[in-house]
This record gives C-alpha cells, structure tokens and sequence, in this order.
C-alpha cells in the first residue's frame, strides 16, 4: 500500500486523465498529470488553424452522460451556459427521401414509441417493425445472448430498408463509428439502453456552445492547478514504466527518473500499448490492447456567409459522402458549417480540395442558393476511437494491470460504452475510485 500523502502520477490530461485527478483531489489524494501535447483535451481539443478556433472534430453529448455532467457541475461550471440542450429531433436527408423523428416530452419509453409512430419519411409498416423491435429490447433488458453484428440484429427484428438506412445507420455510425455489417450490436443496445430505456432528459441532445477546450478541459486544469499548484504539467511526456519486484517503481518523463508507486494510464489505446510492451509481464496486455484497433473520424469545416444557416442545429445526409452537418451558429460562429464523416479510413487519400468541393456538392443539393464557401479546413484523426466490432468488449481490458500500483483508464477498458467522452469520464472516475478503496 502507498503511503497516503504519496502523489499518484497521471499520464495524460485527456477527460479520462482530467476526470481520474478531480476525483482523486476531490478525496484529498494529490496526483500529478503529465500531458505530453502543449494543451489538455487529448483527442477532444480545440485547435487554431489560420486564424480560426475549430474543434479537432464536432462532438455531440446526449442527457445519458451522467458523470461528464456531474463533474462538469462539481467544477463550478453552468450547464446551460455549456451546452445547448435540445429535445431528441433528428432529420436525416437523402437524395429522394426525408426522415424527420421528434420525441414528444412524454415519460420513457412512451416518448420513443411516440416519435417512431410518427416518424416522417417511413412507411406505416417499417415504423410497426421499429416499434416492436423496441418493445422487444426493452423486454430483454437490451440484453444478447451473445455479440452478433448490428445488421444482424437489424434484419432479427425485421427491420425495414428505409428504416436501415436513414435511422439505424447513421445511428450506429455515429455512436460506434463502426459500420453496421460489423458493429457490435451489444454495445449499440448499451447506447440505445441508456439513451432511451429510462429518461426523456437522457435522450436530448447537447451541443457545445463554447470551443470544446473550454467546455471541459481548460475548466478542469484551471481547477486542479487551483487546488495544488503544478499539478497539471504540459510537454511532459512520459518515456517509460519501470517496475521493482512486481510492483511500478518510476517512470521516466522527459528523460528523468521520477519515483511513482501508484500511477494511472490514461493515454489513447495505442499510447498506452507502446508504454506497456517493453515490461515483460505486461506485454500480453499490450497486444491485447494493440488488437482493438482504431477507426478514423474525418471533419471538414465550410466557411459560407453568415447568412447560410441549417433548418436546425444539425442535420444528418445520406447518400454522398457527408453523414452529418453541424451549424456552427451555436459556438458563435455563423456561417460555419462543420461536416462529420465517420469511419473515414477510405477518405485518407483523397486530397482537401477534392474531398471540400464534393461536400460542397452534396450541400448545395440540399441548399441551392448557397455560394460557394469562401475557404474550407479539414481535420483528420486517424486514431478517433477503437474499432467496435462484434465481440470487442472481450479485448477491453480492466482498470486493474499485473504490475502492481499501475492501473489502466481511458474510453477504451472494460465498459459499456463505445469510444466516448462520457465512457473516458466514467473510466478516470472509476479508476480514481479504486485506487481510493486501495489507500483506505
Ligand atoms: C473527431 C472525433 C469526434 C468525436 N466525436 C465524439 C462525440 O460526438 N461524442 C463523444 O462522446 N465522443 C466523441 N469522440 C470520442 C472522444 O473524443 C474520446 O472518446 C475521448 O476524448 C477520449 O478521451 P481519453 O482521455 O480517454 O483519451 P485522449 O483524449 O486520447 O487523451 C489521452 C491523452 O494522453 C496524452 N498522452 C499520450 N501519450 C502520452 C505520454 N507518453 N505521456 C504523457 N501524455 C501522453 C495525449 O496527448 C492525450 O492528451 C470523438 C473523437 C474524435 C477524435
């Protein structure tokens, strides 16, 4: 056991490393993060390209995140000056066809019966079949008996084509960023549990209104550095793990040694399987990390007028390349239109220009009277999150590691929950948690 004044070190000031040492603080434990980058936020920052602040990619938050909202609160933040919550309305506009669901404020799960009956753009039969399959997952406690894929799953509960294609889909492309012939439909139903088997609130959908940096991280780091001077420490990065006996002893940061009994791994999967492999008793669980795999999220940013705004704050396509377009009116930025596009590994080779006049293509097939856009910024992550494939919750590992006093956290261990800010958030805290119990 550590001695309890004894600092756990944190590696990465990402939100799951942000989350694991407020936690820690908040229960008097002192702990130092290093982050390797200039800033906080790991994969979800804000970054300045030629003169324009543009989140490394638009991220969206629905009511189910509990912790990311709890802590949010615990810091001293206000939610509505945040995040802009709306009710669950989703549009999704193809070349022909238009689907428009709208949750009435109703008590769950009446609230997604409701908006399924009443969905615009669906055949009569294809809203009975969603209908059913609902009541049915909610029977079963969105539990499988075992992993199958979300088409699978999807054509199990005789799933109309329309229904597939302009609700399922891009539902599961943007929750997993897997596509559905190989998504784990076990953990889209842990997704549609949360979102829909309990609360209306839980299926709103919240959108930052400020710079993703200020929404959690720079708030956060402000905080812990508040609290003990020097506790976040930026361009620190941490070279290796060094182990006495079964137990971590150091580590090397910026090529010093640093005496840590106790620390936490927060980086991204890969990060953390290099940090992993050179110590022999924990190389099974680096490959094991190594084999999640990773998907790539590609942004485009489409600078029009300021006049050119969405019918609503976002807007699902399909059809072309462009899945969901996102009005950056609400971070103040009109005339900003951010385009996602999910499990983006095939785009990697196409260049910016082409890849911005064929989004600009697909909009202006939607909204023909908007010019040109004066100048466009692409943002690519390779590495956006790990690949949610069928029977990926066996590969992710658990908080606690062989080597005694190291311990795993990230949005990709053990959890319900795909890669997401609220699955980081969950596992820092968790994480934070255990070592708590620990030192008690
Ligand atoms: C483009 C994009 C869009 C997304 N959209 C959404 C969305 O809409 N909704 C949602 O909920 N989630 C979304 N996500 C997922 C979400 O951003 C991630 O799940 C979450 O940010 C992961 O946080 P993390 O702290 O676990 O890891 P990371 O953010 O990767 O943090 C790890 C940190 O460790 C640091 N680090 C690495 N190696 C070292 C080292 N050796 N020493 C010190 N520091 C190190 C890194 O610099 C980084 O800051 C999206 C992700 C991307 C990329």
């Amino acid at each position: 056991m550590s001695a309890p004044s004894a600092p756990v070190a944190i590696i990465g000031a990402g939100w799951t490393g942000l989350a694991a040492a407020f936690t820690l603080q908040q229960h008097a434990i002192p702990c130092v993060v290093y982050e390797s980058a200039p800033h906080p936020g790991g994969r979800a920052r804000t970054v300045s390209q030629h003169g324009h602040q543009l989140d490394n990619g638009q991220h969206l938050l629905i009511g189910a995140y509990s912790e990311t909202l709890r802590l949010l609160q615990q810091s001293g933040q206000d939610e509505g000056a945040l995040l802009l919550r709306q009710p669950l309305r989703l549009a999704v506009w193809g070349q022909q066809e238009r689907l428009l669901l709208n949750a009435p404020r109703l008590p769950a799960p009446l609230h997604l019966a409701a908006a399924l009956l009443s969905a615009q753009g669906l055949p009569w039969g294809e809203r009975l079949a969603a209908l059913r399959m609902g009541l049915r997952l909610q029977t079963s406690a969105y539990r499988l008996p075992e992993d199958i894929s979300v088409a699978a799953l999807l054509r199990q509960h005789r799933q109309g084509e329309r229904t597939t294609r302009l609700l399922w889909e891009p539902l599961c492309i943007a929750t997993l960023n897997t596509p559905i012939a190989e998504a784990s439909a076990q953990v889209f139903l842990n997704v549609l549990r949360d979102s829909f088997g309990h609360r209306y609130r839980d299926a709103e959908l919240l959108l930052p209104r400020v710079a993703l940096g200020e929404l959690f991280a720079e708030s956060l780091s402000a905080q812990l550095n508040r609290q003990a001077a020097n506790t976040l420490r930026l361009r620190q990065r941490v070279e290796a793990l060094h182990s006495e006996d079964g137990k971590l002893c150091a580590l090397t940061v910026q090529g010093k040694h640093r005496p840590y009994t106790q620390a936490i791994l927060a980086t991204a999967p890969e990060a953390a399987s290099r940090l992993l492999a050179p110590l022999p008793t924990l190389q099974g669980l680096a490959e094991q990390i190594r084999q999640l795999g990773s998907r790539a999220i590609l942004t485009a940013y489409l600078h029009y007028p300021p006049e050119c705004r969405l019918p609503q704050p976002m807007l699902g396509l399909h059809g072309g390349i462009a899945q969901w377009l996102t009005d950056r009116r609400i971070t103040g930025q009109a005339g900003l239109i951010a385009v996602t596009i999910s499990t983006a590994e095939g785009y990697g080779s196409m260049d910016n220009n082409s890849l911005c006049d064929t989004l600009h293509r697909e909009i202006q097939q939607h909204f023909p009277h908007w010019p040109a856009p004066q100048h466009c910024q692409v943002i690519r992550e390779k590495r956006a999150t790990f690949d949610c494939r069928v029977g990926i919750q066996s590969l992710r590992p658990e908080q606690q590691t062989p080597l005694h006093g190291l311990w795993l956290a990230g949005d990709y261990t053990a959890g319900d929950y795909p890669a997401t800010l609220e699955g980081a958030v969950r596992s820092g805290v968790q994480c934070a948690h255990q070592i708590i119990q620990a030192r008690k």
